[in-house]
């Protein structure tokens, strides 16, 4: 199970690795600001993020950070440079950000841009709009300064040439993708704003002009100062049904700690496909404004990587709804 390898990945890197999630995730036990949470086991995103918040950062520009440095990694297959492609081969990304204000900024099916959380920023900051996608997006991204490149590894190329064969989708996120690192990345500084950024290369060889949930605001990251926020990996169309991360957040508003908040969203998901969600990878992650954590999945196959003052990169393995 490339969970499995990650974790032996991460425990030479020197971090622990912890499968109790609820040992750390319930409870007042992250009051001491300040936190990044990420999705999959994500060192160098968390790494990246908390050389931010650790210098009293804002967590705006913490989460974009944790994202870019995801976004340029060659071996990561499903964010950014490397990340598999879509049918007809081409690479096409996903992003979004949000801050504590309800300021946000998305695009989606972006090709040839390496860093689309900073232009998902740039759209929330320059432009009056939330969302631009496909060429709009970038032409909007080259008018500010993003360089165009190919994004498509010979790797993620050869990849695509062997699926080719039997062109089967599977819309699995465990069988499709054996690497989970799709990125949400959640942060609350030590002014205690909270920030999130989700980026993605979405599913592999999905459709040509396939979005799934991460540049959605609501499905794959939703965040609400007065509260908390939330973000999603997993099949995007299933946190689209439910507006995920929306929900959680109003879940939480409710009173429903983070942990009770993620589990009730992946029931929803549960109720429409029954035992067939055993396959179908669906993971929330949420941080209360508190920062209190929350974390659950379908299946057994989600992690989360935390980081506070106390706790450097510890890698949790989430509850499940199957085990
Ligand atoms: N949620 C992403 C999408 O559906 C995929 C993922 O998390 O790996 O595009």
């Amino acid at each position: 199970m490339s969970t499995r390898r990650d974790f032996i990945r991460v425990t030479a890197l020197g971090a622990a690795v912890l499968p109790l999630h609820q040992t750390f995730g319930l409870g007042k036990l992250f009051e001491n600001k300040p936190i990044v949470v990420s999705t999959w086991p994500n060192l160098k995103a968390n790494t990246a993020a908390w050389g931010v918040l650790s210098k009293g950062g804002r967590s705006l520009d913490a989460v974009e950070q944790g994202g870019r440095v995801v976004e340029a990694d060659p071996t990561d297959t499903s964010v950014g440079y490397g990340g598999l492609p879509d049918r007809e081969g081409r690479v096409t990304l996903d992003a979004c950000i949000m801050d504590d204000q309800g300021n946000c900024g998305s695009v989606a099916f972006v090709q040839g841009f390496m860093h689309p959380v900073s232009i998902a920023r740039m759209v929330m900051e320059k432009t009056p709009h939330v969302m631009l996608v496909g060429a709009g997006a970038e032409k909007f991204a080259l008018d500010n300064g993003f360089k165009k490149e190919n994004l498509l590894t010979p790797q993620a190329e050869k990849t695509w040439k062997e699926w080719l064969k039997k062109s089967e989708y599977k819309p699995d996120h465990s069988i499709v993708k054996p690497n989970h690192d799709t990125i949400g990345i959640l942060a609350l500084d030590d002014q205690g704003k909270l920030s999130g950024a989700c980026t993605t290369s979405g599913m592999a060889f999905k459709m040509h002009g396939r979005v799934g949930d991460s540049p959605i605001i609501g499905a794959g990251l939703y965040v609400d100062g007065d509260v908390g926020a939330a973000t999603a990996t997993g099949v995007g169309e299933e946190m689209i049904r439910i507006s995920g991360s929306h929900t959680i957040v109003e879940l939480m508003r409710q009173g429903r700690t983070p942990q009770e908040a993620c589990e009730e969203a992946v029931k929803r998901v549960i109720k429409k496909h029954g035992e067939k969600a055993k396959d179908l990878s669906v993971a929330f992650l949420a941080l209360s404004k508190d920062g209190v954590i929350g974390a659950y999945s379908t299946n057994n196959v989600f992690s989360y990587t935390l980081t506070t003052p106390d706790k450097t990169n510890l890698v949790i393995k989430a509850p499940s709804y199957f085990p």
